[in-house]
């Protein structure tokens, strides 16, 4: 098939390989001119690292990476309220703290090594039928005018949580900013303070302090804040967040003093009514995966593994149904429990964690420990957060390729 994947961010790059190793003619477009790799530290889980595995690009992240193996949430005086191993669940597979710039230029470079054509500078800002297939518009802000591209069988909205190609196809059912979202830096961490553990201090549901190993003598460090007061806090300078970060660093306060520039991250909820859509007469299509189908706020680390899982459910999909309508509707099936697991939990617990409603900490604090030692639950946490639920009772796992 002739394939346009909108978007080269970890969805779209992961994609384009799996779908160019199995013989579709790939085209990746991509918004940026010059895609660089930057961003925040990522905790990705063993889903993720499962599909990483099979496009062979897990060892030579690891290499770079480092084992998250515990997650340590503590009060503002450094009361412990969670105190969670992977290896409550017997043979899990610890998530990797890594480096979001890494594991770009390891799937860059995957995409470009298969010579897989990219376009950059190339924003998607419709999709038509036409005779043939689907047509593209594209916008390059740098260049002339829109320009059509295209006839694709199949266009693959990678384009993350404010897709366009989602956007074209009228697949949104919810498409929200989360009111608040994270300040984050990344930092030499050279006497390994962060260890094997993603901690979090938390002080109401206000303010939180998160610092993640991000492997080769680096942590990431989040901090909460409202998004309209991203403004006002970078204004008021370094030495000012640090003071007040500083009251809940406890043991890392050394690793504020390296932050020299801190960055804004605002989070999306995003839902959508199904995951693809016919176009052309039933003979062409648009699906979405990634952050395009499902953005979600980060607290459970699951962003990158569901976008990953999407990109081989998809390319098995593909490989495994025919036609293409029966494809893509296997692929929904298959992907729709499970991201709606994570969507569910996402959106139940990020208020205890980042909103106004102060009065959800004292029972979040008091429930926490007590949760954390009833039998069977720290055995559910782990399932959950290495990415293979999709109920209390019911596991997901991708999907075997053809035989
Ligand atoms: C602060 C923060 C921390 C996070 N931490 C974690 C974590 O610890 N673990 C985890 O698993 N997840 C985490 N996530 C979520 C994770 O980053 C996302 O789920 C994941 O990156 C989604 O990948 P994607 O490829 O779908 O989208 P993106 O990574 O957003 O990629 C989309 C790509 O499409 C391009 N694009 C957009 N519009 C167009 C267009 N119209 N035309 C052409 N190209 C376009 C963009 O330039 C981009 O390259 C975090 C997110 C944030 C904001």
């Amino acid at each position: 098939m002739r394939v346009a994947v909108v978007g080269l961010g970890t969805a779209g790059a992961a994609t384009a390989c799996l779908l160019f190793d199995r013989g579709h003619d790939v085209t990746v477009l991509e918004q940026a001119d010059d895609p660089r790799p930057v961003g925040a530290g990522i905790w990705l889980q063993a889903l993720g690292q499962q599909v990483l595995d099979r496009l062979d690009l897990l060892a030579p992240l690891r290499a770079s990476s480092c084992d998250v193996s515990r997650v340590a949430m503590a009060g503002r005086d450094g009361r412990p309220l969670l105190d969670l191993r992977y290896d409550a669940r017997r043979a899990s597979t610890p998530a990797l703290g890594v480096h979001r710039g890494d594991l770009f230029t390891l799937l860059f470079g995957a995409v470009r090594a298969r010579g897989i054509p990219i376009e950059l500078g190339a924003r998607v800002t419709a999709l038509e039928p036409r005779t043939g297939g689907v047509a593209l518009t594209v916008d390059d802000p740098g260049g002339p005018d829109a320009r059509e591209l295209g006839r694709f069988d199949l266009v693959v909205g990678a384009d993350g949580s404010r897709s366009q190609v989602r956007a074209a196809l009228g697949l949104t059912s919810r498409d929200r900013t989360y009111r608040y979202g994270a300040l984050w830096a990344i930092v030499p961490d050279r006497a390994g303070l962060a260890g094997d553990t993603l901690h979090q201090r938390m002080d109401g549901t206000r303010r939180y302090l998160g610092v993640l190993p991000t492997g080769t003598d680096r942590a990431s460090l989040f901090w909460s804040e409202r998004t309209d007061r991203f403004e006002a806090v970078l204004a008021a300078g370094l030495p000012r967040w640090r003071e007040d970060a500083r009251a809940l660093a406890g043991e890392f306060a050394p690793l504020l003093d390296e932050v020299t520039e801190l960055l804004p991250a605002a989070y999306r909820s995003v839902a959508v009514r199904s995951s693809y859509r016919m176009v052309g007469g039933g003979r062409s299509a648009g699906v979405l995966l990634g952050d395009a189908a499902h953005a979600m706020s980060p607290q459970l680390g699951a962003g990158t593994s569901l976008a990953l899982a999407d990109a081989w459910t998809l390319a098995v999909a593909l490989e495994r149904k025919e036609p293409l309508p029966d494809a893509l509707a296997w692929y929904d099936d298959q992907r729709r429990a499970h991201v709606r697991w994570y969507r569910w939990w996402t959106r139940a617990l990020t208020p205890a964690f980042q909103s106004d409603l102060t009065a959800l900490a004292l029972p979040r604090d008091l429930l926490t420990p007590v949760l954390a030692r009833t039998p069977g639950v720290p055995r559910l946490l782990v399932g959950t957060l290495s990415g293979d639920r999709t109920s209390l009772r019911r596991t997901w796992r991708l999907p075997r390729d053809a035989p």
